[in-house]
């Protein structure tokens, strides 16, 4: 199979830093995450199988079609890009998807309980549309069809006794989401462990930063 073309290298580039940094950051263990982005309405590149995230190269990437069908790369991606495309399915919007198994995270995700919400405004501006999916076998169609079904609008997705999926309109949204996720589990976490009682946001306050966030989502120029 054919190289990925030089005029993805930039995107290829950049699915290879944030990969690094994922594992770098703990988020990921062994084969474990995947990142991709959208190249256009119906392409996308995505880090391959069975690698480390911490020792991906660009050359490494993949890229193929909302089906699934490859286009380009010396490697295949993996089984679990059938979520992500389930994620961009039901989500036009949808730039960049970040997969990965952050430790606080799952440990809310290996449980039944959740980390608390609205404690600050990264919390509100980057997770209030979080949806959870039950436990199905990664890399499974049905997995998949439940994705795509209920991740309308929900950009921090968390999967049962698995991980983490988050989207966004670039990498960089993505990722954050990711963070801020990562965070507030362990800031709940910590909260629980000392037997101490969230403060929550106000409803004023939450008013206030939801008219931030909405001038924020709304200008074009946050995709550059
Ligand atoms: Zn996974």
């Amino acid at each position: 199979m054919n190289p990925i073309p030089n005029e993805y290298a930039e995107a290829a580039l950049e699915i290879t830093e944030y990969s690094h940094l994922m594992w770098s950051k703990g988020y990921v263990e062994a084969n474990g995450g995947n990142i991709s982005v959208r190249l256009s309405g119906d392409t996308i590149i995505t880090t391959p199988t069975m690698e480390s995230k911490g020792q991906l190269r660009p050359e490494d990437m993949v890229i193929c079609t909302l089906k699934g069908d490859k286009i380009y790369g010396k490697r295949d991606a993996s089984s679990e890009i059938k979520t992500h495309i389930a994620v961009y399915r039901s989500n036009p919007q949808a730039k960049s998807v970040v997969h990965s198994h952050p430790p606080y995270t799952c440990s809310y995700a290996f449980t039944d309980s959740l980390p608390f919400s609205f404690m600050s405004a990264e919390a509100l501006f980057w997770l209030d549309k979080m949806c959870v999916v039950p436990f199905i076998t990664p890399g499974s169609d049905e997995l998949s069809n439940e994705i795509e079904c209920l991740c309308k609008g929900s950009s921090v997705i968390l999967l049962r006794n698995h991980g983490l999926i988050t989207w966004g309109g670039s990498i960089k949204e993505a990722w954050w989401r990711t963070e801020a996720m990562e965070s507030s589990c362990k800031i709940s976490h910590i909260i629980k462990e000392r037997g101490d009682t969230p403060v929550y946001l106000s409803e004023r306050d939450r008013l206030s930063l939801q008219k931030i966030k909405e001038s924020y989502f709304n200008r074009e120029e946050r995709y550059d």
